[in-house]
């Protein structure tokens, strides 16, 4: 029998209005903005209740294939075994960027019977956030262009303008551009390029800040560029961080939704993990914390990705620990990290579990690097097979892991209380959350300590130019800020070829990049590109919406 899409499936479910859901979540009406029936957005400050007595816990996984491996799916999932097993349980999620699902991943809502509703309207102009963040940027842009136009008085150096355009889309032709040109009246001709928004630094430091005061304190040590004397400009000194705050007032306000099966979530934010911080906003993870008891969230990519990123950026800005971590695997992703190819991924080759386990073996231990005890949620298909199924459920018993097969795509919260109940023995334990590293240490030193431990490499080459920039950095006084990773989420190296658990390996960082709003150092490593493309046959052709306003083709 055929499969039902996410979009067939989540258009069959009950979506109940989001008063109803607030009334689960203890949000006050009066809180709640509405946007439509289903969505609204919460106020902050009229939510009470102790952050500090929630438990998080922290949904990462193994090194992915393309498709992804259903970590939202079993993050919602979760979320709503918890609610079976009736606890207070809140979810708090990134938002869908139109890039992946225009082109290949899809849309972030989770998948089977374990959405987000109304998994349309999330994945398309979720609430006008991306797009607000899109102007933000822009405006900046615009502003900064405008004001070497008209004498330039902060002395900057055209050449030396690090801020980029952006645009919520995967579009190769705008990687490199030159703006300005046509004469005198069109502007100062400069070099410019474009990042796709999610890789925006406006996302970031909308996803680190605490309130609109916070944000707006951060925009405004945000550093666009340098002078002809190399001195950092600051959006303070452009005197516009109050418009561009004001261009976010809305968008800071975190999202409340609904699982399929009525969990209050809130989705706010979504930086990308391969090129960004990964996580969803300080924000809704907060707003969370202090109306459940369980908060579920998750991070993008595999834990040396938005799972390091969540421990030394995100928990360490907002100043909690997770109290738990779900490591999500598929014996699909198992066989890839084996080396099976990804046309042959359907056949049953318990050989080539045997080879990829080691990846997953490496997240574990990653887990436990950063004091905390992972579960593994081994996301059932229904394709695998139970020899396949049983290999992986034996080899986490033996290496003493706590391991739940997970059937929440096919069943929704009824198949993932093994799993919470699993999580539920680990958050009644306690843990002991540390940091990878601690903020004195200088950035090579951090980027090393990432790589030789998290991604279990031998060392890190710096190119020159980022060895100069290295030396900015601290010159600056910007030596004491987290590292934010860019690479590929394929591999545990920066070689998204090198699957399982590579060794012997080095990591080439070829830049450094202060992001001195978001308070991080951004280290690009191999050809991870801050603009991606679209493939050769996007998802977009497979889209449509009829007369009546319906759509297809969103996954
Ligand atoms: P990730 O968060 O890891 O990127 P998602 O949860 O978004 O992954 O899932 C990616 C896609 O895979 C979705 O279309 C989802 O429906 C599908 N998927 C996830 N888990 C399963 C499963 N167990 N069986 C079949 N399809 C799945």
């Amino acid at each position: 029998m055929a499969h039902l899409t996410d979009q067939e499936i989540a258009s069959k479910a009950e979506i109940r209005p989001i008063q109803d859901i607030a009334d689960k979540a203890g949000i006050s009406h009066d809180a709640l903005e509405m946007y439509g029936k289903y969505k609204a957005k919460v106020d902050i400050h009229k939510i009470e209740g102790d952050a500090s007595k929630a438990k998080v816990v922290l949904v990462s996984a193994m090194n992915p294939t393309p498709a992804g491996e259903g970590k939202s799916t079993c993050t919602v999932g979760l979320a709503d075994a918890f609610n079976k097993l009736e606890k207070n349980v809140m979810v708090a999620l990134r938002e869908p960027s139109l890039g992946p699902v225009m082109g290949i991943k899809g849309g972030a809502t989770g998948g089977g019977h374990a959405q987000v509703l109304p998994m349309e309207e999330i994945n398309l102009h979720f609430n006008g956030d991306l797009h607000a963040i899109t102007t933000a940027n822009n405006a900046l842009a615009a502003f900064i262009d405008n004001h070497i136009h008209h004498g330039n008085k902060l002395n900057i150096d055209p050449r030396r303008v690090t801020w980029k355009r952006v645009m919520d889309m995967n579009d190769r032709a705008l990687r490199q551009v030159v703006v300005g040109l046509g004469g005198p009246t069109r502007g100062v001709p400069r070099e410019d390029s474009f990042d796709i928004t999610v890789a925006s630094e406006i996302m970031a430091v909308l996803c680190l800040a605490t309130d609109i005061i916070d944000l707006k304190k951060k925009l405004a040590d945000i550093v666009f560029g340098y002078t002809y004397d190399k001195e950092p400009v600051t959006v303070g000194q452009l005197e516009v961080e109050g418009a561009l705050a004001l261009l976010l007032k809305e968008a800071i306000k975190p999202n409340l939704v609904q699982t399929m099966e009525g969990t209050p979530a809130l989705i706010h934010g979504g930086p990308f993990a391969n090129i960004a911080h990964g996580c969803n906003s300080l924000i809704a993870t907060n707003t969370a914390r202090k109306l459940a008891d369980i908060v579920v969230t998750e991070c993008g990519f595999g834990s040396d990705l938005g799972g390091e990123k969540f421990m030394d950026i995100k928990a360490r800005k907002g100043n909690f620990a997770p109290d738990a971590i779900v490591l999500v695997a598929t014996i699909r992703a198992l066989k890839m990290n084996g080396g099976v190819a990804k046309s042959d991924l359907g056949e049953v080759n318990v050989e080539a579990l045997e080879a990829g386990i080691v990846n997953l073996e490496k997240h574990i231990e990653n887990a436990r690097k950063f004091g905390v005890e992972p579960v593994v949620a081994l996301n059932d298909f229904v394709t695998d097979t139970d020899d396949e199924r049983n290999y992986v459920l034996d080899w986490c018993k033996e290496q003493g892991v706590r391991v739940a097969l997970t059937k929440v795509w096919e069943h929704g919260g009824a198949g993932g209380t093994d799993l919470a109940e699993q999580v539920l023995e680990v958050l009644d334990q306690e843990q002991n959350f540390k940091h990878l590293y601690e903020n004195e240490l200088p950035i090579n030193k951090k980027i090393e300590k990432i790589v030789t431990e998290v991604y279990g490499g031998d060392g890190v080459i710096f190119t020159d130019k980022a060895k100069k920039q290295l030396a900015e950095i601290n010159l600056h006084g910007w030596g004491d800020f987290p590292v934010c990773m860019a690479k590929t989420q394929y591999s545990l190296s920066d070689n998204p070829t090198l699957l399982g658990r590579p060794s012997g390996f080095n990591v080439t960082v070829r830049e450094v990049i202060a992001k001195a709003g978001a308070g991080f150092v951004v280290a690009l490593t191999g050809d991870i590109m801050t603009m991606p493309g679209l493939p050769k046959t996007p998802s977009a052709v497979n889209m449509d919406v009829d007369a009546d306003g319906n759509s297809k083709g969103l996954f």
